[in-house]
């Protein structure tokens, strides 16, 4: 097949590149903030890229989501109420809400046009949109967080996109400070943390602004993610009060009554047991 039937993101940084074979372009718009393009690929259904960069298809959006939802959410004794910045894709909002303990999630994204393409192309995402318990706005991450009531956030996800452009002050200490004055005591921070494998650097660099801010303890879960660089990304979770973050609510993980297609109480061990270079890097043993 001809190569321009194919959409493929060159990762520079390794040399490499992710690939789907497309059928054809469904849809483009710039928004004040960034490009969004939506494509309709052979076999991994519609495929979201933001300034060339894969966000989310159809077929393996899950792995990511579920990670950066479940594995926080089981790791806090009681989750009422949650923050997601960024995640305008609204995948990260379903999982939360999938979780009956949970009282309110807030969704605030940047740029309305992510939500609105989501709308249209990944409707079974935002099938929780309307929830009662979810709020969906669009301002900035950065100035929803400086204004955050202190110890009022349980839960602070920030599903964004990588560190440049608009995202790139969700990943330095004068971000974390914000989000650590907004949690409550027992309150967790999670962050995507790009691939282990191209960008240990990036994942050290944000634990130490995570440290100068405050959090206390952390723990990198990795898991795969196909359209994203390298296909190995992680979450890294931060604890506000430095507590344990290897244990988790297992049995309510393992008793778990919604569906998921990638997580489990099994999988969420799994992914504490850290491969030998994570070990290696961030003295997480
Ligand atoms: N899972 C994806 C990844 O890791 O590549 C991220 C998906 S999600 C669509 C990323 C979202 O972060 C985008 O919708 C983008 O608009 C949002 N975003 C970027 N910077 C932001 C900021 N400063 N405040 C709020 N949302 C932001």
């Amino acid at each position: 097949m001809a190569d321009s039937t194919w959409f493929y993101e060159n990762f520079e940084h390794t040399g490499s590149a992710i690939g789907f074979r497309t059928v054809r372009k469904l849809d483009e718009v710039q928004s004040p903030f960034q490009k969004i393009e939506i494509f309709e690929t052979t076999d991994f259904g519609n495929l979201m890229v933001i300034d060339g960069a894969m966000m989310v298809s159809t077929r393996e959006n899950f792995f990511y989501h579920e990670m950066m939802s479940h594995a926080a959410i089981f790791t806090h004794a009681a989750p009422k109420d949650i923050v997601i910045i960024g995640g305008g894709d609204c995948g990260t909002l379903r999982e939360c809400l999938k979780h009956a303990e949970v009282e309110t999630v807030v969704q605030c994204d940047i740029d309305e046009q992510v939500t609105r393409m989501a709308e249209k192309y990944f409707p079974e995402l935002c099938e929780s949109n309307n929830d009662p318990r979810a709020t969906v706005m669009f301002d900035d991450g950065i100035a929803y967080m400086a204004a955050a009531e202190p110890e009022s956030i349980d839960i602070i996800i920030v599903d964004s996109t990588d560190p440049v452009g608009p995202a790139e002050g969700l990943f330095n200490r004068a971000f974390y400070e914000t989000c650590f004055k907004a949690l409550r005591p027992e309150g967790l921070l999670v962050q995507q943390s790009e691939s282990p494998l191209a960008l240990m650097n990036l994942i050290q660099d944000m634990i130490a602004a995570m440290a100068d801010a405050g959090f206390r303890g952390f723990r990198t879960l990795p898991f795969p993610q196909p359209c994203y660089p390298t296909g190995w990304w992680s979450c890294t979770i931060a604890a506000k009060n430095g507590r344990d973050l290897t244990t988790f609510r297992n049995d309510a993980a393992a008793g778990k009554t919604f569906r998921t297609e990638y997580y489990n109480a099994g999988i969420h061990h799994g992914a504490l047991l850290q491969p030998e270079l994570l070990k290696r890097a961030l003295k997480q043993s």
